[in-house]
């Protein structure tokens, strides 16, 4: 299943995208596309309902986050190894975690702006992973049972926030609409193996990005395995799971962003985000 939320920014509806690509409302089944409605109870419960007489939604609305009320928006650091090789790092021990503010989660298609004095805003194609049910001292072994869906998110950063403003990198991964997420929650079932997903990333029609979820040093069920056994996972948690390579900060010389710019997103099954870049005033 692909799930949706659509409508205005704040007041999305809950809906599916079926097999031949039309939106269908949800409404009179779940209140929203959250932790609440992501169990695997809740997921079969959707999966039987004949889609054939869900209303179809007019128009082209809003894309929304594809999951509301996300509890905590976790970020994985240099988790590819083709793109650790392009900054020059080293091969992390254990996955290197921070977080995103949940106030940066916009909708896949919103507009990216970046902040009053950015000069290095940089993009970044990532696989999302959605929490289902609650993991805590979980094996990589059954990790993916936690798994509602995957989805796409583009981990938008500020490289000079990031990395020269004392602090954590979350300074530079929390701007407003820094954390565009969806357009689609795909459940773990039609995705079938995570790791093995083709993923770019262009910018004005150009190719920055070329990757592929088989070069992740940690994969998504130790990733997983790794932070349950730090925190307890909850249902609607997103993890963001690393970039491969061609982010702006590892060309030679550097390429950031500039208001006008357009950024388009795929990950293979996951949908496609678009996002216009602006600057803010
Ligand atoms: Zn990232």
């Amino acid at each position: 299943m692909k799930l949706v939320r659509y409508g205005e920014a704040g007041a999305e509806k809950p809906g599916l995208i079926d097999a031949d690509g039309v939106l269908r409302d949800l409404s009179e089944h779940v209140p929203d596309i959250t932790g609440a409605t992501l169990g695997d109870g809740a997921l079969d419960a959707l999966r039987a309902l004949d889609t054939s007489a869900l209303p179809k939604v007019a128009g082209s609305p809003r894309m929304g986050p594809c999951v509301g009320d996300i509890g905590k928006f976790l970020c994985i650091g240099l988790n590819y190894s083709d793109h650790a090789a392009e900054t020059g790092a080293d091969i992390p021990e254990h996955p290197i975690l921070f977080f995103k503010a949940n106030s940066a989660i916009v909708g896949a298609n919103d507009t990216v702006v970046m902040p009053r004095g950015s000069t290095h805003t940089d993009w970044e194609v990532e696989l999302g992973v959605v929490i289902g049910t609650e993991a805590k001292y979980v094996s990589k072994e059954n990790a993916l049972d936690h798994v509602a869906g995957y989805c796409v998110v583009n981990d938008v950063s500020e490289r000079h926030f990031q990395t020269q403003l004392t602090g954590q990198w979350t300074k530079g991964k929390s701007c407003d609409t820094f954390g565009p997420t969806g357009p689609w929650l795909v459940t773990r079932d039609e995705v079938g193996d995570p790791q093995n997903l083709a993923m770019s990333l262009d910018v004005n029609g150009t190719r920055m990005q070329t990757g592929n979820t088989n070069t992740m040093i940690f994969t998504v069920a130790e990733i997983i395995e790794h932070l349950s056994h730090l925190f307890t996972l909850h249902p609607g948690d997103v993890i963001t799971t690393g970039t491969p390579p061609g982010v702006g900060m590892g060309m030679k010389p550097p390429v950031y962003l500039k208001a006008g710019d357009v950024m388009e997103l795929t990950i293979e099954g996951l949908g496609t985000q678009r996002q216009d870049v602006a600057a803010d005033a």
